[in-house]
């Protein structure tokens, strides 16, 4: 297997396969997202309940650019959006730069 399902040698070992978004928000919660002056580790202003975006069709170009790739795999299937925002922020190397 290739492609951005593929993960790096020697990450992921307990990944499960998630090939499309589950709305796990931890792409919308996890990193710093400059064109929403939002910082790493907290959820966008626009992440609503359910962690959908409340201006889905009016989301900026990084958000409608951003595809799901084998890190969904390790972050969705974990049980809250903390969690998942660590673990999303570990696979980076930068679980260092919360604050809290
Ligand atoms: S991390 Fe992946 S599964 Fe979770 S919201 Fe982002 S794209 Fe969807
Ligand atoms: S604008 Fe919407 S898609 Fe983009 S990070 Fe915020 S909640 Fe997520």
């Amino acid at each position: 297997m290739t492609g951005p399902f593929q993960p790096p040698p020697g990450m992921a070992p307990r990944s499960v396969l998630v090939r499309n978004c589950t709305a796990c928000g931890a792409c919308c919660a996890a990193p710093d997202i400059a064109a929403l002056g939002k910082p790493l580790g907290v959820p966008c202003v626009h992440l609503g309940a359910g962690c959908l975006c409340v201006i889905y069709d009016a989301r900026p170009a990084v958000c409608r650019n951003y595809a799901p790739d084998w890190v969904c795999g390790e972050v969705a299937p974990l049980p809250t959006l903390d969690a998942r925002v660590r673990r999303f922020l570990e696979i980076y190397g930068l679980q260092d730069e919360l604050t809290e």
